[in-house]
């Protein structure tokens, strides 16, 4: 095999994916061209289409070299958050263009970037030393960045229903905050989120003794959920952080008092909670909030409800030290620094991969996700790349 079929350039491995316009839920050719990456590496690539009720169909990549263990996960998202205002950009944002040794792109950082690289690493493993002794799969979704139904959870489903088990996994989201080797993520806080609605009674501002206004309440129940904090955070996990999201009574009038009033909010924990926890302490604290409301005075009960939002995250700790350690030595090495281990950040798919294998992430430099001007250093790139690869090596050692 010549090098050029080995896919071991990153900055060519990504150009080609960048340049396939897949935002999400297209698949725009890029499962496609990391296909064309991968067969020549030796892997055999299945393509799968998940379909759900109310959301659009969206397909997948799963690939596999080798039949024994240990067996290592690659997992990300080829899909890409739409351009935005692309006359903003200063190159197209689907031209993967090179300026100062940067490629600007959509994708480029989140996460095209890290396939790209993990391609690599890959492919100059083999070069020097053939197959390892084990196996690499690549578990690729195009439903990360939309509503995350038919992609990661669905595909880990589908390769464990085949008999696929995996020792470990590496996420390739862009991870460090500043610079290369600043941080491996080893777990996630979890999210809840939430919507009280307080009833109240429609009247005039004149005569407030005939209604009852639900402005009173809400206030109060913001303040309870706010004022006492969930815990102080633990030695892998910040405090547990509740953010009241939005406040609407939505009354145009200045001489009407509303009847009903609602705030949003979005809670992210750490492992001292569950969702199941943590909605009985905020029901708790609704619910003194409103004992406080009515107590020596002659108005009515509150009327409140709360509707939680669907599927909230858990939060998870990674503690496999031999993935966290490989990982850590590889990042060391290349960069020579310390990368902080962390629980920081929002949700990721490795709260999925986490059900079936010990996860750990590591991707590029996050600064530019999701911007106008998505870019990526190729220095940077190159960079990632070397530290797949000593990650490899000391995996498959
Ligand atoms: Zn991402």
């Amino acid at each position: 095999m010549t090098q050029e079929t080995l896919a071991t350039n990153p900055v060519a491995n990504l150009s080609a994916l960048v340049r396939c316009a897949s935002v999400t839920p297209a698949e725009g050719g890029a499962l496609g061209a990391l296909e064309a990456m991968l067969v020549p590496l030796g892997f055999s690539v299945e393509r799968v289409t998940f379909s759900d009720d109310d959301t659009a169909d969206v397909e997948n990549l799963y690939a596999r070299l080798g039949s024994a263990e240990p067996h290592l996960m690659f997992a990300g998202h080829t899909d890409v958050v739409p351009p935005g205002d692309v006359a903003a950009w200063s190159k197209p944002p689907f031209e993967a263009a090179i300026v100062d040794d940067m490629m600007i792109g959509r994708g480029t950082v989140d996460m095209k970037g890290g396939i790209a690289a993990f391609v690599a690493a890959c492919a100059s493993y083999i070069a020097e030393n053939g197959p390892p002794k084990g196996s690499i799969s690549f578990l690729i979704t195009g439903d990360e960045e939309g509503p995350s139904i038919n992609g990661t959870e669905k595909l880990l489903k589908h390769a464990d229903a085949k008999g696929e088990v995996w020792q470990g996994a590496i996420v390739g989201e862009p991870t460090n905050p500043e610079a290369m080797g600043d941080m491996i993520k080893i777990g996630r806080r979890g999210s809840l989120s939430g919507i009280i609605t307080v009833h109240g009674v429609q009247g005039h501002v004149a005569y407030p003794h005939l209604a009852d206004n639900p402005i009173r309440a809400i206030v109060a129940f913001c303040n309870a959920l706010l004022e006492t904090p969930f815990d102080e955070g633990t030695d892998t996990f910040p405090a547990t952080n509740l953010e009241i999201t939005s406040i609407d009574v939505g009354n145009p009038s200045v001489n009407v008092i509303p009847s009903k009033a609602t705030a949003a909010f979005n809670v992210r924990f750490n492992d001292r909670w569950d969702a199941e926890s943590l909605q009985m302490d905020i029901h708790n604290r609704l619910d003194q909030a409103a004992e406080r409301l009515r107590s020596g005075t002659e108005r009515l009960p509150v009327d409140f409800d709360i509707t939680w939002k669907e599927r909230p995250s858990p939060s998870f700790l990674t503690l496999d030290e031999t993935l966290i350690a490989a990982m850590q030595q590889a990042v060391e090495s290349v960069t020579g620094r310390t990368p902080k281990l962390s629980t920081t950040g929002g949700t990721s798919d490795a709260r999925f991969i986490k059900d079936y294998c010990p996860v750990v992430e590591f991707g590029l430099v996050g600064q530019t996700m999701h911007m106008v001007d998505e870019r990526v250093a190729l220095s940077d790139l190159r960079t990632l790349t070397q530290i797949y690869r000593q990650f490899l090596d000391r995996w498959f050692a």
